[in-house]
Formats: structure tokens, C-alpha cells, sequence
């Protein structure tokens, strides 16, 4: 058994799977976000968006009608 590829890696990570695989899959996966810079910028860019995401939808209610109300305003304006 290989280490698993990045496509293995990436859905193992995002569905959440991977706390229920084998150890060794789970030492290939780490291994495998150790050596792969492309797994690594990934992993990067997902904490990003989860953190924007997560401050989002922390924001009281108040802040996101101000939000519509200024798109709205510059989208009636074209
Ligand atoms: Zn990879």
C-alpha cells in the first residue's frame, strides 16, 4: 500500500473520514500533507475560507441588512 494520493488526502480531510481509517492511512495522509506543497497551500486556502466563513456567520444580524441594504443601493444605482 502507497501513500495515498492528494485526491485520497483531500477527500479523506473534507468528508471527515479520516478519523476513522486505519492508522497507517491516516500516517500516509500526514506524510503525504508533510511532503506536498499542494496539499499544504490547500489545506491553507480551506482554514481560510472556514475562518472568513466562520466570521461571517458570527456577525450579528444587524451587520448583514446593512450589507444587503448597500448592495442593493449600488445595484439600483447600475
Ligand atoms: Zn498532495
Amino acid at each position: 500500500m502507497g501513500m495515498p494520493s492528494c485526491r485520497e488526502v483531500y477527500g479523506l480531510r473534507t468528508s471527515g473520514e479520516l478519523e476513522r481509517c486505519s492508522w497507517w492511512l491516516r500516517m500516509g495522509a500526514s506524510l503525504h500533507m508533510a511532503m506536498c506543497a499542494h496539499c499544504r497551500r490547500l489545506a491553507r486556502q480551506l482554514e481560510a475560507v472556514g475562518a472568513a466563513l466562520r466570521g461571517h456567520l458570527a456577525k450579528p444580524r444587524g451587520d448583514l441588512s446593512a450589507l444587503r441594504r448597500r448592495i442593493l443601493d449600488r445595484l439600483s444605482r447600475g
